[in-house]
């Protein structure tokens, strides 16, 4: 039987104050960071658990927030200091994030450490964070939970040579198309995913955006539509949603088969898709799982012929 305190899925991950504009609006120091859209995304099915910082900046409204949604903040350390603060745009190609100004602020010091609770969690979500602390959050565990990890240009340019390494220690990589050829350095996807595979993850998942995502696994292949929006309003979390929604639905299945990732994509792409529609968490914030089942269902019909 689960306690209410305990969690099943740790992310450690960006926790942010983001100023965004689209075409459609801009916030400004609104809630943000991978590891918050993840953690959202993932309550839908599971309890997890944050690993990542704030500075005394953040409002109170977002800890709350994170408490209602059943987030177990005991991993969140509460700093003197700013929080970590990303500026950035789109234009009407949605696809591609600008970015504007990254400060690490309170993250430039930060050594994530996991408490005995955490370190014995059968699931574990690397969202987006300086590779080093992923690696260093994902040692300190216990045993060999199932690990994903997400990554970005950024680290790809910088730290090229420790996102390889840490793809060597994990379960599931989720990288976005572009990344793929960038860290390949190929245009093709196909020969992208089989060289990151070499690397040692059990299945590598590429996001295509609005063209939604492939599945590659030794001898499988599973390719999954993105739902037919007519409203994108802000694209900011879309990939940490994606992934959040696939972590927590297995961690609440506990069932790690190709077959239960590939429904894992399905729910993990209908909460992206809620998420796009609004700005920055405004939807996360209202959907319900009747309204994620319906949605699944809908993508069911998507792929029937
Ligand atoms: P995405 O799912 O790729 O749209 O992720 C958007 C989130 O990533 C934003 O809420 C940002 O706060 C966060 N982010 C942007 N740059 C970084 C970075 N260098 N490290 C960690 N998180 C970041």
């Amino acid at each position: 039987m689960m306690k209410d305190k305990d969690i099943d899925l740790v992310v450690i991950g960006s926790v942010a104050l983001d100023s965004v504009k689209t075409p459609f609006g801009k916030s400004d120091y609104s809630l943000g960071g991978a590891a918050s859209y993840a953690c959202v995304a993932a309550s839908m099915f599971s309890r997890p658990g944050m690993v990542g910082i704030v500075g005394s900046d953040f409002p109170k409204e977002h800890i709350d927030f994170f408490k209602t949604k059943g987030i177990d903040l005991e991993g969140l350390v509460n700093a003197d200091g700013k929080t970590f603060h990303w500026g950035g745009y789109y234009e009407y190609d949605m696809n591609q994030a600008h970015t504007t100004n990254t400060e690490l602020n309170v993250f430039a010091d930060f050594k994530p450490h996991l408490t005995k609770n955490y370190k014995k969690t059968k699931f574990l979500f690397l969202a987006n964070i300086l590779p080093s602390l992923q690696l260093n959050a994902l040692k300190q565990m216990d045993g060999s939970p199932f690990v994903a990890m997400d990554t970005m240009n950024l680290w790809i340019e910088n730290n090229k040579e420790e996102v390889l390494e840490n793809m060597k220690h994990i379960d599931l990589v989720l990288i976005n198309d572009a990344e793929a050829r960038q860290l390949c350095e190929t245009p093709n996807l196909i020969l992208a995913a089989k060289s990151i595979l070499k690397l040692g993850p059990k299945a590598v998942i590429i996001k295509k955006g609005e063209h939604g995502a492939m599945l590659f696994t030794d001898g499988v292949y599973f390719s999954a539509p993105a739902y037919p929006l007519e409203t994108v309003r802000d694209p900011t979390g879309a990939g940490d949603s994606f992934a959040g929604g696939i972590m927590g639905y297995l961690a609440k299945t506990k069932d790690t088969s190709i077959e239960n990732i590939k429904r894992a994509i399905i729910y993990g792409s209908a909460i992206a898709s809620f998420n796009a529609e609004g700005f920055g968490l405004q939807n996360l914030k209202k959907i319900t799982i009747d309204d994620i089942e319906k949605r699944y269902k809908e993508f069911e019909n998507l792929v029937d012929f």
